[in-house]
């Protein structure tokens, strides 16, 4: 059996959410903030977007910044956000073509509070919020090797698994 093992450090990640009208959805969702953050080269000019994802994980990326590019030097045009992206995400579909049959995160360190389905539903691109739901509550998605609750909070020194 193939077991593969992330380690994390979840920071303070802000509550963001926006209201704004999905298009796949074809109604106003609740788009949260993933903290992943992305740039997008285009002509001249760098763009800083924010991945956000409604609740059914349709991304919309938000424009933070825009730079200008120069020959000798990159001038930020907007205020940036800092954002580190601490979190690796986790590319299911391609762990189980390799045959992964478990995933293990260590939560190194945990500031702030971190729900176990949010955060994996931030982090697992293929799976939606309530698919991770539904797997904790059947118990394919433990927490310390115990079956856990959707709400249950992250804190340092846990251990998810995820069993395929
Ligand atoms: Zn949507």
């Amino acid at each position: 059996m193939l077991n593969i093992t992330f380690h994390w450090k979840l920071s303070q990640i802000s509550e963001r959410a926006v209201k704004k009208h999905c298009k796949m959805c074809r109604k106003l969702s609740v788009f949260s903030d993933t903290n992943v953050r992305r740039h997008n080269a285009n002509g001249k000019s760098i763009y800083k977007y924010a991945i956000y994802k409604c609740e059914k994980n349709h991304t919309w990326n938000k424009k933070l910044a825009v730079y200008k590019s120069f020959t000798e030097h990159v001038a930020e045009m907007e205020e940036q956000k800092e954002e580190s992206s601490i979190l690796s995400a986790i590319p299911i579909t391609s762990l189980v073509e390799q045959g992964v049959k478990v995933i293990h995160i260590v939560l190194e360190d945990v500031i702030g509070k971190h729900r176990i389905d949010k955060v994996l539903a931030n982090q697992i691109e293929d799976w939606t919020r309530s698919q991770i739901i539904k797997k904790i509550e059947k118990g394919t998605i433990q927490l310390n090797e115990q079956v856990t609750k959707p709400s249950s909070r992250l804190s340092k020194g846990e251990r998810i698994s995820i069993f395929i």
